[in-house]
């Protein structure tokens, strides 16, 4: 068979390291790379859009070197990482007699990864778990990092384990059947890594975005050094007590569109938040007097050329009053003591985080981005 080229990113995190694999036509290999895991079954999880279009040839590429193999399908959307969903694929990994040695995969997008990422943290106390993202959110994004989990009712991602894969395999063909609303929620992501802490990584993107669209060289090498951002900060703050906070860019304001949109992704999906989320973060930098107006108008230029949205005015359906959407940061974990802590930039490629943000500050700025 030939062997495709793919770029590989190393997650050096001690006896828990794993591989990053980014490029066209990884899937076919998923069988010989996991069977070089020692694994005699796997247990893949899917979702009904993603399922139809690729668990054959994930599952025929396992069984040709002798693994046994499951599939499991869940309906697409948030609403599957449930405790429901997550005993429905326990009782599947185990019904596959999925002992130690073998493994889950998740084949689709971030619910699908932190969903069976988490079955697999728990089932028998934990088996390995191989993630093949589908969506450019779960390439550049979900598949690293470790974080698995479901929703409570009591808010997102509240019950769950940090549960690092053995192998991400991210085949960026599989972008050439996903919704253009989706691919550019998940170009958000990508972009945000630039403005955290890489100002040359946002200029290739500012040169270079159209490719990523397209699926030329340029979707492969934006995938990979995104992955290689995320792993730095992971392995610097494997479980979130500092550093990692760098990655929330954009997420307050974000998170609160979110929740005032009350999750309807008819609305505003996750990644047209954090794309909002950033463009006010930076102006709200510069009405601090911290970062220069010409960086926040040229992130916001960027941000409009990929087709994201980057005001309040665009949410559709309006987004609330300014004490409204303050209302629903508050709610965010990353709350202490009634002030707010922000991620902001002294210019493209200088994030920092700022503790300790007066809630009158924030009102000002609303107010005049509401006008
Ligand atoms: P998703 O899994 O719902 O996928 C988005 C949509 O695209 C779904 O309808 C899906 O069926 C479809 N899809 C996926 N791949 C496709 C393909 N190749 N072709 C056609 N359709 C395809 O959402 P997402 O944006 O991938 O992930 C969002 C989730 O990720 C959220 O639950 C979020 O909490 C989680 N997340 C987790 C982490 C983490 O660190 N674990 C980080 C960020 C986000
Ligand atoms: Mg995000």
């Amino acid at each position: 068979m030939e062997s495709p080229s793919f770029i590989t990113v190393p997650v050096p995190l001690g006896d828990r390291a794993y591989d990053i694999l980014v490029g066209r036509g990884l899937i076919a290999t998923a069988g010989s790379r996991i069977a070089a895991l020692g694994a005699r079954a796997a247990a893949i999880v899917t979702d009904e859009h993603v399922g139809p279009l690729y668990a054959e040839a994930l599952a025929r590429s396992l069984n040709d070197q002798g693994l046994r193999t499951s599939v499991t399908t869940l309906p697409p959307g948030e609403a599957t990482k449930s405790y429901a969903s997550l005993e429905q694929v326990c009782d599947a990994v185990l019904a596959a007699r999925i002992e130690r040695g073998d493994l889950v995969v998740a084949l689709g997008g971030g619910v699908i990864g932190d969903l069976a990422g988490f079955a697999a943290a728990v089932v028998r106390r934990g088996v390995r778990f191989v993630q093949v993202p589908t969506s450019l959110l779960s390439q550049v994004d979900s598949s690293v990092g470790g974080k698995t989990g479901i929703n409570s009712r009591h808010g997102k991602n509240l019950v769950g384990a940090f549960h690092q894969p053995s192998l991400v395999l991210a085949d960026t063909a599989l972008l050439d059947t996903l919704p253009i609303r989706e691919m550019r929620a998940g170009y958000a992501e990508v972009a945000k890594y630039g403005l955290i802490d890489d100002e040359r990584f946002f200029a290739w993107c500012e040169a270079n975005w159209q490719g990523v669209f397209t699926g030329g060289p340029e979707r492969d090498e934006a995938v990979a050094q995104s992955c290689r951002a995320k792993a730095d900060v992971v392995v610097r703050d494997e479980h979130e007590n500092g550093d990692r906070a760098l990655l929330n860019l954009g997420h307050t304001f974000g998170h609160a569109l979110e929740r005032i949109t009350r999750y309807d992704s008819a609305r505003l999906v996750h990644g047209e938040g954090v794309a909002i989320g950033l463009a006010l973060a930076f102006r709200f930098s510069a009405s601090l007097g911290l970062c220069p107006a010409a960086d926040a108008q040229r992130v916001e230029a960027h941000l409009s050329a990929a087709g994201l949205p980057t005001r309040l005015s665009h949410v559709p359906g309006g987004c609330g009053t300014a004490d409204e959407l303050l209302d629903a940061m508050a709610q965010d974990k990353k709350v202490k003591g009634g002030a707010l802590t922000f991620i902001l930039a002294r210019r493209i490629g200088q994030s920092f985080i700022a503790p300790g943000i007066e809630a009158d500050k924030v009102r000002t700025f609303l107010e005049s981005e509401l006008n």
